[in-house]
């Protein structure tokens, strides 16, 4: 009898430790066999989860950091990866670099394009003046891409004053003479850094502002803009926030409190300058930073006839949703267009398979963006045609018009 009861001895001694550990609300540390009770409603101790209602309890491993849990998936379910759009795509969001300038990378790039089927880029460069009119030339005397790239105009939002809008309306109405097809991509720097030349922070809807704004709806061109930033860059950075490891990474990324409009006071500033230049067609980047409330973004489409929304770099989002993202785009297919932001050729397919296909739980291309697997979400033709590239070919005439599907 005396070995056996040496035997059960010690896993007698962890099940006494545990309750005494568990009626004492504390656990030992991470990685220590342990327990700890909690209240209704409160969160297990840091390092435990919850095994039981209100039971907490700490693996008895040590628990892996989330840059190194990276579980596989036992799903068996059919995969349908779509390396090519099922129509040809206009991507209205786009950063070619190098390419703009040098002949033959234009031409690989149009390689790239025809393997994905992206039938257009819309360069969002912020270029103007000699710049603008240098790429246009490299376009230009292209072959094969001249039909195949547009580019934007930039607008320069430094030292706003007196005297400043009648110059960045000229410089505009030149950009547009010399070829350019809307203007874009106005960057988060309007409403986060640009100062006026009196010193202030310049708002988005400062009035000085509207001349330009509405000088593009009188030359009948879409205004291309980015504001603010995901909202929880604005958040405490703990382990309650979606993007803590991207805040880690890109410590560039934060917007203290104290230095920083909040992410509301920029939305406020947006929506009412959205809404003071009626007869101007906006885009806004990354779906306005609501992909993750597309009711708000529901709510601005309804209120505000003029914004459209461009969906690059958070199909995180999208994918996370299929269900209500589907219903969404079906309702307002008239009102989004595909746009991909960074060019990696390899990240389109991703757009591509969300929107077409019905698959599964897959993994998005940028780990740290997301923590959370992907869905298709499904899209019927005629609506990925819409937001594919039809939506873009109405806002901006100036785009090449033939030789698109039906
Ligand atoms: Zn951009």
């Amino acid at each position: 009898m005396t070995p056996r009861l040496v035997r059960l001895a010690p896993s007698l001694l962890v099940f006494a430790a545990g309750i005494l550990s568990a009626q004492q609300g504390t656990g030992g540390p991470p990685g220590a066999r342990g327990g700890a009770i909690v209240k209704d409603g409160e969160p297990c101790p840091p390092g435990m989860t919850e095994v039981r209602p209100r039971n907490c309890r700490a693996p008895e491993m040590p628990a892996p950091s989330i840059v190194d849990y990276r579980p596989r998936s036992t799903l068996v379910t059919p995969e349908h990866k779509v390396p090519r759009a099922k129509f040809p795509a206009i991507d209205f969001h786009g950063h070619p670099g190098s390419q703009m300038t040098n002949a033959a990378e234009l031409e690989q790039m149009g390689a790239e394009m025809d393997a994905m089927n992206l039938g257009m880029m819309v360069t969002a460069n912020n270029t103007s003046g000699e710049a603008l009119g240098r790429q246009l030339a490299v376009v230009a005397a292209s072959p094969k891409m001249k039909d195949r790239v547009r580019i934007l105009a930039g607008i320069d939002f430094r030292n706003v004053g007196p005297g400043w809008a009648e110059k960045a309306v000229a410089q505009l109405e030149a950009d547009v003479k010399a070829g350019a097809v809307g203007v874009g991509e106005i960057g988060k720097g309007l409403g986060l850094s640009y100062k006026k030349a009196d010193g202030t922070r310049l708002t988005i809807d400062d009035p000085a502002l509207d001349a330009v704004w509405q000088a593009a709806a009188r030359l009948k061109i879409p205004v291309f803009i980015h504001t603010a930033d995901p909202q929880e860059f604005w958040q405490t950075i703990d382990y309650t926030n979606e993007r803590w490891l991207e805040l880690g990474l890109f410590p560039g990324r934060r917007y203290p409190a104290e230095l920083n409009p909040s992410f509301e006071q920029l939305m406020k500033e947006r929506d009412a300058m959205f809404r003071r230049n009626p007869k101007t067609t906006f885009v806004a980047a990354h779906m306005g930073w609501h992909a993750n409330d597309l009711a708000r973004l529901g709510k601005m489409f309804d209120e505000m006839p003029n914004v459209n929304a461009e969906v690059g770099a958070v199909l995180y989002d999208i994918g996370r949703q299929p269900r209500g993202a589907h219903d969404f785009f079906v309702k307002y297919q008239d009102r989004i267009l595909f746009g991909k932001d960074s060019y990696q050729p390899e990240e389109y397919p991703y757009y591509w398979r969300v929107f077409e296909t019905r698959d599964e739980y897959f993994d998005y291309y940028r780990g740290y963006h997301a923590f959370w697997k992907l869905y298709g979400i499904d899209l019927p033709d005629a609506v990925l045609k819409k937001v594919y590239f039809q939506n873009a070919l109405r806002i901006t005439r100036a785009l090449p018009q033939a030789g698109w599907p039906k």
